[in-house]
């Protein structure tokens, strides 16, 4: 179904108002459970997907729209030598430092919300089904939890998630372990879910599973805002 919203201008983007005109599906998980490779099948199948970590990328990568505030307020010893932000250095500089983190979140979050919602007004008037934001911290945010009608968690096992990470990034395992304690529990994320993926088989079991949340995905019943 396309929206009836024509796009307004890109500074006044908001999510909130797709809201009863197309289905807002959440797809989070923690780290390594799948949720790149769920929502690259649901693309196939025909989603509109936008993928809040890949945003979260894009803007600070060369030419990146959070490249020149993050180098006025970081200083340019926080980009690489491509004139990325430079990751590794900036998550040892926020990880003890609240006020940096804040600094840094204060940069990038507006940006990533214009881009988001940019990406959903674009895929919606293109006439996506449904539109599905990926976003690994969706359990930890009530704006999320509020704005979605379905959450969908892919689960899988937490060593399962350990081994994936490891061998996906070169990771030490006391590296991947640190990242899952500071994400939501397992039992959090499942408490807040429409719809549970189990991605702890092979990759052809996750493609049948797949095609069956995107037959109940296409027969969601949304209402307007105000209406429930
Ligand atoms: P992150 O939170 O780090 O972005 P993610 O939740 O998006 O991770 P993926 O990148 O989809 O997870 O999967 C993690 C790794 O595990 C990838 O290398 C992926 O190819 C692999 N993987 C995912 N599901 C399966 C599966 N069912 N069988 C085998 N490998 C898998």
């Amino acid at each position: 179904m396309a929206s009836n919203h024509s796009n307004p201008p890109d500074t006044q983007l908001d999510i909130n108002a797709l809201k009863g005109d197309i289905p807002l599906v959440g797809l989070t998980g923690g780290i390594g459970s799948g949720k790149t490779a769920v929502s690259d099948l649901l693309g196939q199948l025909g989603a509109g997907i936008i993928d809040t970590d890949l945003i979260a990328h894009q803007i600070t990568a060369p030419g990146g729209s959070a490249i020149p505030l993050i180098s006025e307020r970081f200083g340019s010893e926080y980009l690489d030598s491509h004139g990325a932000l430079d990751r590794p250095k900036m998550r040892t500089l926020v990880f003890g430092n609240a006020q940096a983190r804040q600094t840094l979140e204060q940069i990038t979050h507006p940006l990533i919300k214009q881009e988001t919602a940019k990406q959903a007004f674009t895929l919606a008037k293109s006439g996506a089904p449904y539109l599905v934001f990926v976003v690994p911290l969706l359990v930890e945010s009530r704006t999320w939890v509020d704005l979605l009608d379905f959450v969908v968690v892919v689960d899988c096992p937490e060593e399962t998630q350990i081994e994936r990470v490891m061998h996906r990034n070169n990771m030490a395992r006391s590296d991947v372990e640190n990242i899952l304690k500071a994400q939501a529990s397992r039992k959090e994320r499942l408490d807040n879910a429409n719809a549970v993926i189990q991605n702890q088989g092979s990759l052809e079991e996750l493609r049948r599973e797949v095609q069956d949340l995107h037959e109940k995905l296409l027969k969601i019943k949304i209402s307007s805002p105000g209406s429930s």
